[in-house]
């Protein structure tokens, strides 16, 4: 498959994207299972990038720019992702 050809066209790499993403998503339960690893999915909509890992705080005009994460509540100064890596260490399904 020319999948970087595929990816040119909106329609058809959007189809691409989510079909690699559901076989991620299957490999790594699969994964999971096997070596009884519980497996928790953070719902889509929870703010991993947005929130404070420090404080808990939520940075609503954060840009995908950004590289670093601020706060403005408590000073914490620390790399985007892996504040995101942080918060989605600590994610608990409420
Ligand atoms: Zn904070």
């Amino acid at each position: 498959l020319n999948v970087s050809g595929m990816m040119k066209n909106k329609h058809l790499s959007d189809s691409v994207r989510r079909q690699c993403f559901y076989k991620f998503r299957e490999y790594i339960t699969y994964k999971s299972e096997l070596y009884g690893i519980k497996l928790v999915i953070a719902d889509r909509f929870y703010p991993s990038s947005k929130t404070c890992s420090h404080c808990g705080s939520i940075k609503k005009d954060l840009k995908l720019k950004d590289r670093v994460y601020s706060c403005s509540h408590c000073g914490t100064v620390i790399d985007r992702d892996y504040n995101a890596s942080l918060n989605l260490s600590m994610y608990k399904l409420a």
